[in-house]
């Protein structure tokens, strides 16, 4: 398992576990600071991945999908709740370590895009 030095959600996954809603062996949840929905978590793997184009290991990616469906029923999602990911620049990535975006807590509109 590699962490990357200088990547701010290799240190809050593998850091301070206050900080985290949830984690087991592989993942982390943790709040999103500037939430978009009355619950937004995001769920990450513990070592550094860039995104899911970067996201090679087929027992991981599975792993990682049910640890989303875990979290979102831990804290509580349990009828429409929604998953999104961002990959590259151009879709608005801003966080350069794959990240689950898990929403919820209340009617959710389509996106527009
Ligand atoms: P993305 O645009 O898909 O890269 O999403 C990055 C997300 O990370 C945004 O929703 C930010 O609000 C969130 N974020 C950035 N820094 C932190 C942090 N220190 N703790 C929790 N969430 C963060
Ligand atoms: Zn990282």
């Amino acid at each position: 398992m590699t962490m990357k030095d200088d990547c701010l959600f290799c240190s809050i996954a593998n850091g301070d576990a206050e900080k985290l809603v949830w984690q087991n062996d592989i993942a982390a949840a943790f709040k999103d600071i500037h939430p978009q929905a009355a619950v937004h978590i995001l769920v990450v793997p513990k070592q550094h991945i860039l995104n899911l184009d970067h996201l090679d290991d087929p027992e991981l990616a599975g792993q990682l999908l049910l640890a989303v469906r875990e979290v979102a029923h831990a804290v509580g999602l349990k009828g429409g709740w929604r998953v999104r990911v961002n990959n590259g620049r151009s879709a608005g990535q801003v966080v350069d370590h794959l990240h689950f975006h898990v929403l919820g807590g209340q009617e959710l509109k389509h996106d527009a895009h």
